[in-house]
């Protein structure tokens, strides 16, 4: 999962109905780029080069975790299901939509079929004008001047701000939620599920601390020996981390979202260990549970056996490469009678086994919606 980059796209049309174009390429950016944060004013300008009828143009800045080369295919795509056709013949031509990358935080890209900054930019009032509205304060990274400094040189001549708005995209709100986990097999997506949404949707992030526990690489080489320490240390991280988490409030974010329930530690330990054992380590569990803040919603992602298994072998954590299918199944069978043992428990459990969300932001949004909704 890449990390959330700020990227500026200019949208231009002058073609049909077009404001709608504008505003229907925005929706789609927002479906398959990112979160549009912003949009300028919506600016005329008359067709430069051709003859032609005038332009309306403006630009959005928007959150994305793609890198810009995939952001130019999918743009490409967009302005394709528009109805743009690219005609053969030289020089520039009418169109219904335009979509450019201005910019791409600050960097500086020249390939074949793409170049960022915009190689144009500086030089167009029609880009420059709109951008300054969103991004007055960006620096231009190879000019190295601000974005409104570069508006000031240049000739405004046929250049109006019309009355027409673009409107952001409607956006998906977690409001009514204090905490949200997000439960799942090994190798499910929880971590990067529960990032995402708080990165998107400024939430604090609570992140299972395995990585640490000494007793998970020796567990997977000799299972009876180190169970017990294994879950009790997992049972005591677990409980310190959500109480000194959930404990701190904190006054910037709306909510909070966890990859793992507390629970898990009981559905580990039923699998992991002996009859007795796991009758000493319940009553410890019990004690701790009482304690704890409980979240109001519990959100369970299946995924198939087989996708599992791709997935831990695709982020490769040593220890996890001898993980068999029967030992995921059998997790799972546990969290499903979990689930059903607990009528208390607002849950959601969401087959995400024809999914992708962190390749395809429509999947993403679709999780978020039904999660939301
Ligand atoms: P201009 O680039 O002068 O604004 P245009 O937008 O009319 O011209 P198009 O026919 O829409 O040009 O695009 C031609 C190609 O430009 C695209 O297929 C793409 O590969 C390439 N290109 C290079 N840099 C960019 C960029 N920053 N944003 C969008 N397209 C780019
Ligand atoms: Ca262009
Ligand atoms: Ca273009």
């Amino acid at each position: 999962m890449n990390p959330l980059k700020i990227v500026f796209i200019a949208l231009g049309s002058n073609e049909g109905a077009r404001l709608e174009f504008l505003q229907r390429a925005v929706e789609e950016i927002q479906k398959k780029t990112g979160d549009v944060k912003s949009v300028s004013g919506v600016y005329e300008t008359p067709a430069m080069g051709f003859e032609g009828r005038s332009f309306l143009n403006a630009c959005i800045a928007v959150d994305t975790r793609f890198r810009p080369h995939k952001i130019l295919k999918q743009l490409l795509e967009i302005e394709k299901k528009l109805g743009r056709e690219r005609k053969t013949g030289q020089g520039y031509q009418n169109r219904p939509i335009d979509l450019d990358i201005v910019l791409y935080e600050q960097e500086v890209i020249t390939s074949e079929e793409l170049t960022v900054p915009h190689p144009e930019m500086h030089n167009r009032n029609f880009v420059l004008a709109p951008l300054a509205d969103i991004a007055s304060e960006v620096k231009h990274p190879v000019k190295n001047v601000k974005i409104n400094a570069l508006f000031d040189t240049l000739d405004k001549s046929g250049l109006t701000l019309t009355s027409e708005k673009l409107q952001l995209p409607k956006k998906f709100s977690f409001s009514g939620f204090n905490y949200i986990a997000v439960e799942g097999n090994i190798g499910a997506g929880k971590t990067s599920f529960a990032t995402m949404v708080s990165e998107d949707f400024n939430a604090k992030l609570i992140l299972e601390r395995f990585k640490d526990n000494p007793f998970l690489p020796k567990f997977y080489e000799d299972k009876s020996r180190y169970a017990f320490p294994l879950e009790m240390s997992f049972l005591a991280d677990r409980y310190q981390q959500l109480s000194d988490d959930l404990a701190q409030y904190d006054l910037f974010k709306d909510f909070v979202v966890s990859d793992y329930d507390v629970f898990k530690s009981l559905i580990f330990a039923k699998i992991t260990l002996h009859e007795d054992e796991y009758s000493l380590y319940q009553k410890l569990f019990n004690l701790m549970y009482k304690e704890l803040v409980k979240p109001d919603l519990y959100v369970y992602f299946y995924q198939n056996t087989e996708r599992l298994l791709e997935n831990i072998k695709k982020r490769g954590r040593d220890y996890e490469q001898n993980i068999e299918a029967d030992y995921l199944a059998n997790i799972n069978r546990s969290y499903l009678s979990f689930i059903k043992s607990q009528p208390g428990l607002n849950v959601k459990i969401i087959d995400i086994s024809e999914l992708d969300f962190v390749k395809d932001r429509q999947h993403y949004l679709q999780l978020i919606q039904e999660i939301t909704g």
